[in-house]
């Protein structure tokens, strides 16, 4: 029929094609088709790139009015009712990576030198091409940030992005850009990244500016005895693309420890941020984790040390401060107390 209109939806990974719309039915009847193919109740569903006038159309806008080209990607996102009970019922104490396997605390997984792996990332870095945002700014360390549950609870369904969003990210970004170039780092497509980004309001704050993104096709598959084989970003990509970018003055955040194994020594696991809706108001990794890169930013460089032991670092950084304060008098906070 010629009024008919093919379009796909992804989500979650997968793509399901919608070919029972017309170009005169509404938005509603197209978020019904949605939820026939995938579940995903139209309430719930929120379509990352249909815009109506900028904003996302409402209901009963028709189809037509979106000009959408026949076998229009819908990239979608939203869970499931079952996933929102299930999530709403898992215990607290469950540990904090669920899906996702991980490699275990201090695990040694002897790779780093194999002579395969070092020109899988050689091909990396002469094939894939990295789209430069914002130039490198001399002096900076480098800072590469996971999205998935490190900045963005992706899995809980919400009205907005926003929702998911980890707490006080603005702040984090705008604290380590002071000493840090920022790179994002996802294990997705680009499309999805340059989304999320918008959606967090993150590709156009005033207050920082993200380098470049990097997406799933520069990461490389290493094989491992113990977990067979896995896909991994190895800082070694970007290295060998911008030499001002070294070993010595990288630090990379994901929730998921075995995408730093090629370069344990520069990633920080950071505790998973899931379940937005709950653990929101409690939160606080990325105000700490913010004053750490503060503590170690003026260091030479950041191989000595264990990002394991990041709090404890920590600590005793703001303690030596203190200590330090206290010492010439200036800026402490007991000035009540003073003779
Ligand atoms: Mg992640």
């Amino acid at each position: 029929m010629e009024d008919q209109l093919k379009l796909i939806v992804k989500w979650n990974g997968a793509e399901y094609e919608l070919d029972e719309l017309l170009l005169n039915d509404n938005v509603e009847t197209l978020k019904n088709s949605i939820c026939k193919k995938t579940g995903v109740r139209p309430e719930r569903q929120k379509l990352l790139n249909v815009k109506f006038k900028g904003k996302m159309p409402p209901d009963e806008c028709e189809i037509s009015e979106l000009k959408l080209k026949p076998g229009f990607k819908i990239l979608m996102m939203g869970s499931l009712e079952a996933a929102i009970a299930d999530a709403n019922t898992i215990p607290d104490d469950l540990p904090s990576v669920i899906n996702d396997f991980d490699i275990e605390e201090g695990e040694e997984v002897p790779i780093e030198n194999k002579e395969v792996y070092l020109a899988k990332i050689q091909k990396r870095v002469s094939d894939y091409e990295v789209k430069i945002l914002n130039p490198s700014r001399p002096g900076m360390k480098l800072l590469v940030l996971d999205i998935d549950y490190t900045l963005f609870d992706h899995k809980s369904a919400a009205e907005t992005g926003y929702e998911l969003m980890r707490p006080f990210l603005h702040e984090f970004l705008k604290s380590a850009y002071r000493h840090y170039d920022i790179v994002i780092w996802s294990a997705t497509s680009m499309k999805w990244i340059e989304e999320k980004m918008k959606l967090l309001g993150v590709s156009n704050h005033c207050d920082y500016k993200i380098a470049f993104y990097l997406d799933y096709l520069a990461m490389i598959s290493v094989h491992t005895p113990k977990y067979g084989v896995i896909q991994v970003k190895p800082l070694g990509v970007i290295w060998g693309k911008f030499p001002m970018y070294t070993p010595d003055n990288t630090i990379m955040f994901d929730d998921i420890r075995r995408n730093f194994l090629m370069n344990p020594q520069n990633g920080l696991r950071i505790r998973a941020f899931r379940q937005a809706h709950t653990h929101r108001q409690t939160d606080r990794e990325l105000l700490k984790l913010a004053k750490y890169l503060d503590s170690i930013a003026n260091l030479d460089s950041l191989s000595s040390l264990d990002h394991r032991n990041w709090e404890r670092y920590l600590r005793s950084w703001r303690k030596e401060k203190m200590k330090r304060r206290g010492d010439s008098g200036e800026g402490s906070s007991f000035q009540g107390s003073s003779p």
